[in-house]
């Protein structure tokens, strides 16, 4: 690692600062970023966080969320210019520039001192420092393994507790993907301790559907869901219609994916949407199957081994058919005795 104390000294004094997260953030995309916003703010800084676009309503409760700049709903003007007179920029869960839309080009432009937190595969290099590892379950975990390290544990409160608690909870899907290790669960433990209320945090979540959310839901896994047994791969293809049907909101197509990697036997699913602009793939597999390399050498995009994403500038129909003709080229990789625990 870098230098540490040079790293703890910067922020020893209030300076201007912005924190970023990905394109369309997820919980702990947003956890992360309000969790570590809440810190440094208690530290005297400046703090701004900046998303490239909107996110689901489910996560709008967080602390903080008022102050959220959303660069693409009329806030270019403003981004642009707090990135451009900031101190130090933290960019939080995820690797590459790319993923932040516009403000990437921004934020390399930026004389502001770069701080890349991530727990993805191949951090792009333009940060003067960087706390990655892809052994973290979730970067929350690394911004709590943060402030541990700046030994300020203690002004970890329940606001920031309960955001970092959201991005722990979501990244290892409940405490249950494969990477749900000891320490995570200790970390959990802490955060409970310093007084998230995690049965709160997960009605907010996981709780709060619009009803026409769940019938979409309904619609998407008896109308959309299609199996093929001989790849142990399971798929839905939502057109934009469905989603118009729907009234679909941000947000409400997460997580869509794990009903299909539920089913018995499946190794690798999917859900491709059309989006309108592009279309949308979601990947997820269990075991060995990775992902991410599918995704990146097929879809423009990447991701961890066993949830990853891409997209496709081909129609819906002929993006469905890339995905099933590549199958073929993945049958060994496919096969069950690949799956832990088939028969479990
Ligand atoms: P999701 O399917 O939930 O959108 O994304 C799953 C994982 O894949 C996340 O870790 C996310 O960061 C990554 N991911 C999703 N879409 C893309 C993409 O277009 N490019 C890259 N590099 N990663 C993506
Ligand atoms: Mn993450």
């Amino acid at each position: 690692m870098q230098d540490f104390q040079a790293f703890k000294e910067l922020l020893n004094s209030p300076r201007n600062i912005v924190i970023v997260t990905h394109h369309k953030p997820d919980a702990d995309a947003l956890g992360s970023s309000l969790g570590l916003a809440g810190f440094l703010r208690k530290k005297q800084h400046q703090v701004s966080v900046i998303t490239p676009t909107d996110y689901p309503a489910f996560l709008q409760w967080m602390p903080g969320n008022d102050q959220v700049v959303i660069y693409n709903e009329g806030h270019q003007k403003r981004s642009k210019l707090l990135v451009e007179q900031s101190e130090m920029i933290f960019c939080l869960d995820f690797s590459s520039l790319h993923r932040i839309n516009e403000l990437g080009e921004l934020v390399r432009a930026s004389t502001g001192i770069k701080v890349l937190i991530d727990h993805h595969l191949d951090p792009e290099d333009f940060a003067e420092f960087t706390f990655w590892s892809t052994k973290a379950a979730a970067t929350a975990e690394l911004i709590f393994d943060l402030i541990v390290d700046l030994g300020e544990k203690d002004l970890i409160d329940a606001d920031i507790a309960e955001s970092l608690y959201a991005g722990i909870m979501t990244d290892t899907g409940s405490f249950k993907h494969s990477n749900t290790t000891e320490k995570i669960h200790r970390v959990a433990a802490e955060l409970i301790e310093l007084g998230a209320d995690t049965h709160k945090v997960a009605r907010l979540i996981y709780d709060s559907n619009s009803l026409e959310r769940l019938q979409f839901t309904g619609f998407a896994l008896s109308e959309r869901l299609v199996v093929l047994k001989e790849f142990n791969t399971a798929y839905l293809a939502i057109s934009s219609k469905d989603l118009s049907r729907f009234n679909s909101k941000t947000g409400d197509t997460e997580g869509l994916v794990n009903y299909a990697l539920s089913i018995k036997g499946i190794i690798l699913a999917a859900v491709i949407i059309d989006r309108g602009e592009v279309i949308k793939i979601s990947f997820r597999s269990i075991g060995e199957f990775p992902v991410n390399e599918l995704a990146q050498e097929h879809f423009e995009g990447g991701g961890h081994r066993n949830a990853a994403g891409g997209k496709s500038h081909l129609s819906l129909n002929e993006t469905v058919d890339k995905f099933v003709k590549l199958l073929p080229h993945y049958q060994s990789k496919l096969d069950n005795h690949n799956k832990i625990n088939a028969d479990v």
